[in-house]
């Protein structure tokens, strides 16, 4: 299930997870203020000590389902770095490899 693969990906990689939860604390993308608050507490303490409550909000509020997406194609995992392009630069939701496949598919078809 995502949300336990997820949870498990937080824990294996805090600091990338950190560096993306900085990036949209930064752009100003979240509007809910449980979700805001959950993130500033793991940019600042990281989610070692988080509460199974603590959990739940940043799983259910914070980052699913709109935080945190696989590829569409492929449904490989999107690195942490990868994550704010694929949701709100190129809005495709894909890893930059599927991503690149299919620009590249779009563009044959404008010839
Ligand atoms: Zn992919």
């Amino acid at each position: 299930m995502l949300r336990d693969k997820l949870k498990q990906r937080i824990s294996n990689e805090p600091t990338e997870c950190i560096s993306y939860l900085k990036e949209l604390v930064k752009s100003n993308r979240v509007y809910d203020g449980e979700a805001l608050e959950i993130f500033i507490y793991v940019i600042k303490n990281g989610p070692e000590q988080l509460t199974n409550i603590q959990w739940d909000i940043l799983l259910d509020k914070g980052l699913l389902p709109d935080f945190y997406v696989e590829c569409d194609r492929c449904e490989d995992a999107i690195q942490w770095s990868d994550m704010y392009q694929a949701i709100f630069i190129k809005k495709d939701h894909c890893c930059p490899f599927c991503s690149y496949l299919v620009h590249k598919k779009n563009v044959r078809l404008l010839d």
